[in-house]
This record gives C-alpha cells, sequence and structure tokens, in this order.
C-alpha cells in the first residue's frame, strides 16, 4: 500500500519542532496541547474521524478514526505524543534532516513512529480499502511519567488489538521488563552521639541489609534468563540516614527498584527482600525493619502465535523481503498497560538513536517502512 512520503515527512517534522515536553518531568513546560492540535488537524485533513481527551488539563491526547463497516476486528495504533527535557541539546526543536537521519528531542522516542501511525492511517484512506473493523490512531499524553493517556483512553475504548510503536528498528518486540520501587526503613534508637549504651545505630544496621541485598542481587542474575528481555536485577537507588552528627540514627531508608521479567509477580519480588530483612532480624534483636512496594509496573509478552504478532510479521516480511526477529526491550512501555486490560498488543517502531540523549534521531526511510508495515496490517487485521 503505497505511502505520502511528502506527508510523513512534513508531519515528523512538524511534531519535533513542536515542544511537547512532559510538564511532571519539566516544570513549566508545555504538555501536549500544542502538539494534540496540530495531530488533530493533520488526522482530520486526512479523513478520520478525531477526538480530544484532557485526563487533566492541558494534558491531551487524540484518538483518529477510520470508522469500518462492522463486524472486523478493531486495531489501535499506539504512540505517545511526550518528550523527555532537552537540557544539553544543541537542536532539540530542529527537525533538520541529514543524511536520512531527522533530529531533534522526541525524533526517535517516538515522534517517527507517530508520523508512521498518521501516514499509514491516511495510506489505508487513501487506498479506498473498505475495512470491517475500526482503525484507531491513539497519540497519546504523558507515557515518560505516569501513562495518564494511555490508561485514560482504557476507560473510554477497548480496541481488540494495539500496537505499540516504540522504537524497534523495525523488529517485532513481544515482551519488556516490569518493574517496582519498594522502600526499607531500618529503624534505630536516637541517642546522644557519647551515649553508645542507649543509641541504636539505623546507618550501620542498613549497612548490613545492604550487604544481603548485594547477595540477593548476584542471585537475581544468575537465574534462568528469559529469552528474550534476560535475568531480572535490582538496585538500591536512594539511600537516606541518619539525624546529625552527634546522634544515633533513628532510621535510615533505601529505595530500590526491582525490574521483573514476564513471570514475576510484585508479591514474589517483595517477599524475597522481606526474606533478607526477616534472616538479619532472626540474628540480631536490635534490627528493625519494614519493607514496602510503592510503585508497580508489570513486565509484558505477548505469544508469537497472538492472532496481531502473527498479522504484523507478515506483514513486515512483505515489506522489509525477510522475516522480522522477535525480539525483547528492557523498558518499560505502556504495552503493559493495554495487554493486562486484554487488549493484544505488540510493539513495533522506527529505527534510530538518542532516546532521552543529547543527539536524538530518528531514520527517515524507516519511518516510511514502518508505515508501511502498520497500513499492511491493518489492511489484513481490519478487514
Ligand atoms: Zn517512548
Amino acid at each position: 500500500m503505497p505511502i505520502d512520503r511528502r506527508y510523513a515527512t512534513e508531519a515528523l517534522t512538524r511534531l519535533v519542532q513542536i515542544n511537547s515536553i512532559n510538564p511532571l518531568l519539566v516544570p513549566d513546560a508545555p504538555g501536549e496541547a500544542e502538539i494534540a492540535a496540530f495531530i488533530a488537524a493533520s488526522l482530520g485533513s486526512v479523513g478520520l474521524e478525531t477526538e480530544m481527551f484532557e485526563p487533566e488539563p492541558g494534558r491531551c491526547t487524540v484518538l483518529g478514526r477510520l470508522r469500518g463497516t462492522g463486524g472486523g476486528r478493531t486495531l489501535m495504533l499506539n504512540a505517545h505524543v511526550d518528550t523527555v527535557g532537552v537540557t544539553g541539546m544543541a537542536e532539540p526543536f530542529s527537525g533538520a534532516i541529514r543524511d536520512g537521519k531527522l533530529y531533534g528531542r522526541g525524533s526517535y522516542d517516538m515522534k517517527g513512529s507517530l508520523a508512521a501511525c498518521m501516514a499509514a492511517a491516511k495510506a489505508v484512506r487513501d487506498s479506498g480499502t473498505r475495512l470491517r473493523g475500526d482503525l484507531v490512531v491513539a497519540a497519546v499524553a504523558d507515557e515518560e511519567y505516569g501513562s495518564l493517556g494511555t490508561r485514560d483512553l482504557l476507560t473510554r475504548i477497548r480496541t481488540d488489538a494495539a500496537i505499540v510503536t516504540e522504537p524497534t528498528a523495525l523488529e517485532t518486540c513481544l515482551a519488556h521488563k516490569g518493574y517496582l520501587w519498594i522502600r526499607v526503613e531500618v529503624t534505630g534508637r536516637a541517642a546522644h552521639g557519647s551515649k553508645f549504651e542507649l543509641g541504636i545505630d539505623a546507618n550501620m544496621k542498613m549497612g548490613q541489609f545492604l550487604y544481603g541485598l548485594a547477595k540477593l542481587e548476584r542471585e537475581l542474575r544468575s537465574r534462568p534468563p528469559h529469552p528474550l528481555v534476560g535475568p531480572p536485577s535490582l538496585h538500591a537507588a536512594l539511600l537516606q540516614g541518619g539525624a546529625g552528627l552527634s546522634t544515633y540514627a533513628p532510621s535510615s531508608t533505601v529505595q530500590i527498584e526491582r525490574r521483573t521479567i514476564p513471570g514475576e509477580t510484585e508479591a514474589q519480588a517483595v517477599a524475597e527482600i522481606q526474606a533478607v530483612v526477616d534472616c538479619l532480624a532472626a540474628a540480631d534483636p536490635d534490627f528493625h525493619a519494614r519493607v514496602e512496594a510503592f510503585f508497580v509496573r508489570d513486565p509484558f509478552e505477548v505469544a508469537p502465535e497472538a492472532a496481531i504478532v502473527q498479522a504484523v510479521d507478515r506483514a513486515s516480511a512483505k515489506v522489509r523481503g525477510r522475516a522480522a526477529s522477535h525480539i525483547g526491550d528492557t523498558p518499560w512501555m505502556d504495552a503493559a498497560l493495554l495487554q493486562a486490560a486484554g487488549v493484544e498488543t505488540v510493539v513495533i517502531g522506527a529505527a534510530g538513536a538518542g532516546a532521552h540523549s543529547d543527539v536524538e534521531w530518528v531514520d527517515v526511510g524507516s519511518v516510511i517502512q514502518l508505515a508501511e508495515i502498520l497500513a499492511e496490517t491493518v489492511r489484513e487485521y481490519c478487514s
């Protein structure tokens, strides 16, 4: 199905030129209002019905719909429109193209893929293909922070399947890791720095806990790895303890990030850390600690036999002339939310480099190829 290259490239350039930094990451950043207005106008101009939602004021998600005749499977093409900040970047909003690479914040993560979703919808519409199921393009807010956009969308619309278009260099991504944030607070007893017989030093006790945690960390990485995303891991991300130089530390807190692999549960990951605490408490009556998970993002996995995976693989082979590799990725994505809500989900996106770093670019050729793969997938899946 032919792609309108000019439309795709112009849309991508414009998307990169509009600042859509997430205001929860950078105070006073503009958020998604301006870019959402552009996307809605652009999708409207190529014949899609558009709606705009604001899960919170100024945080906008756009939905473009190509309505089917009824009775077919519905498919969502999902891309987030927010980006991280631009500190340290020489040309964050240029959208300049050199040697087939388009530069700027968000070009790779993931406005390139968003432009491909828009161009794919236009190609389907231009071709006059009569779909039975609806095609929905969802340009969502806030993936880089709390996934407000996709969470809100799931309260409004359910499609049979979704393609999350985070960058994968056009390979088919079937799994990603999850994570949970766990706080462990060790309690001591405050006392004057000269009164060793009264004080219990929570920081010293924390040292013992961290020694046990390091053993657990090594053990996690020696477990049989998931074939696509590797082994689980953890790190002691933030430490805070003590109340003053001449005071025995009354408490010491570590915030741990635990990266989970498909098949692992929150309860299991927390229990492993609780076991480190229990072991220390059994050996030392002065060791007291509390373990609490305070944020959870589940891992994602879809079966290679799933209908949407098969449809993407067939389209990809047709467009690229070779079978796509099945890959996994480590960062968390909105794919996990969609899959958990019962929407069969797969990930495929453009090629490039520099997500969240100083020089970011997307390969324009891969954006066009992605649009072709998405259009081809829609034609098969929704017909
Ligand atoms: Zn992203």
